[in-house]
């Protein structure tokens, strides 16, 4: 039997990458759009060849769906996945998963109360890049790791500059797009959690409306690791990377902070420089397909609710530290869940 998703939010993230991860399923199906907008909704359904469009939340759960994904702005994603657990479907919510962690985990909770499958659309952790660097550390190749640096400035492209720079009830600014991603991917590939975040953010020209479109954090772990890095939206030829400097090796990874699955990683050690291999594969399909394994019972979602959660709360510490000059605890708060 298919899974058959409804796809809540006409959005370029879903046109660009989602439908194909679906479609790439064996047992994917796009079943239904949402927009807020029946034009719109209808436009996009006969552009990507899905078979119905609604424009109410009421509608687009009432169809013979089995989940849905959520890429409407981020404002949106609290009440739109309530609702959907409410009406006893999957969820795969993009991130931000809501406009503060509290509301994340309003979300979470409710999600685990009625028994669904809820995962966070982190596409990072699927990058068989990270996966190999999360390889290596945790064999022990870099020996203890010390300090990490994300370079995550990029240039938001023309078609995308929108709410992201305009909208601050939207949920716009760089922290809430692309220090989520930081946060986990740091998360993911060392195997540590955050304690404690310094962040200092800029308007450098492109975000108005009191939004930042520039962030540098530095970050401290539990283990002691201390991290740095940097977010940006107005940036066209900083290029993007990630290393882990251990004990007894450095890992150098080029391009991978990025949709595609692209990029290099370097092991530096006493040994000399070894290349990492990994898998070229697209990373979107791969969160689909344990996606879908989940909602077999099979294993959890690449990312969950709750990697959701700890995301969002190190955007939110960042974004208070911004504000007040001062270092911020991160605690998600997990046990609230129960
Ligand atoms: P878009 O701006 O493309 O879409 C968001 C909403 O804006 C849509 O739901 C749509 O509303 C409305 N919209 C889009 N285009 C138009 C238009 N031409 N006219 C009027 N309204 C329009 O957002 P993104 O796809 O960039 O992002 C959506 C979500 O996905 C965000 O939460 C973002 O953080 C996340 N994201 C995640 C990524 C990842 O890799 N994990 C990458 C990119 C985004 P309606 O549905 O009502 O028509």
């Amino acid at each position: 039997m298919s899974v058959r998703w409804g796809l809540i939010g006409a959005s370029t993230i879903a046109r660009q990458f989602m439908i194909n991860a679906i479609r790439a399923q064996a047992d994917g199906e796009v079943a239904v759009v949402m927009s807020s907008s029946l034009e719109r909704a209808e436009a996009y359904a006969r552009e990507n060849d899905i078979p119905a469009a609604v424009s109410t939340l009421d509608a687009l759960l009432a169809s013979d769906i089995d989940a849905v994904y959520i890429s409407t702005t981020n404002e949106l994603h609290l009440e739109q996945g309530l609702a959907a657990i409410k009406a006893g479907k999957h969820v795969l919510c993009e991130k931000p998963l809501a406009l503060n962690s509290s509301d994340a985990r309003k979300m979470v909770a409710a999600a685990k109360r009625a028994g669904i499958v809820f995962g966070t659309n982190h596409h990072l952790r699927n990058a068989g890049a990270h996966r190999a660097m999360r390889e290596a550390i945790a064999g022990g190749r870099i020996g203890k790791p010390i300090a990490a640096r994300v370079f995550h400035s990029v240039f938001l492209p023309e078609n995308l500059q929108g709410w992201r720079i305009t909208r601050p009830e939207a949920g716009g600014g760089v922290v809430l797009d692309i220090t989520v991603h930081d946060a986990d991917t740091l998360r993911f590939v060392l195997g540590d959690d955050p304690v404690e975040i310094s962040a200092f953010a800029q308007s450098a020209g492109m975000a108005g409306g009191g939004l930042e479109d520039g962030a540098m954090c530095i970050w401290r772990f539990k283990s002691g690791l201390i991290a740095q890095s940097h977010e940006g939206f107005t940036t066209k030829f900083a290029g993007t990377g990630f290393e882990v400097h251990g004990s007894e090796g450095s890992l150098i990874a080029t391009n991978v902070m990025t949709q595609k699955p692209v990029g290099s990683v370097l092991l530096r050690s006493v040994k000399g420089e070894e290349e990492l291999s990994f898998d070229r594969e697209d990373l979107y399909t791969r969160s689909l397909r344990q996606f879908h394994a989940a909602i077999r019972g099979k294993g959890q979602p690449a990312a969950t609710g709750e990697d959701g959660i700890w995301s969002l709360a190190s955007a939110e510490a960042a974004l208070q530290s911004s504000r007040t000059g001062k270092s911020v605890a991160i605690d998600p708060q997990l046990g609230s869940l129960a």
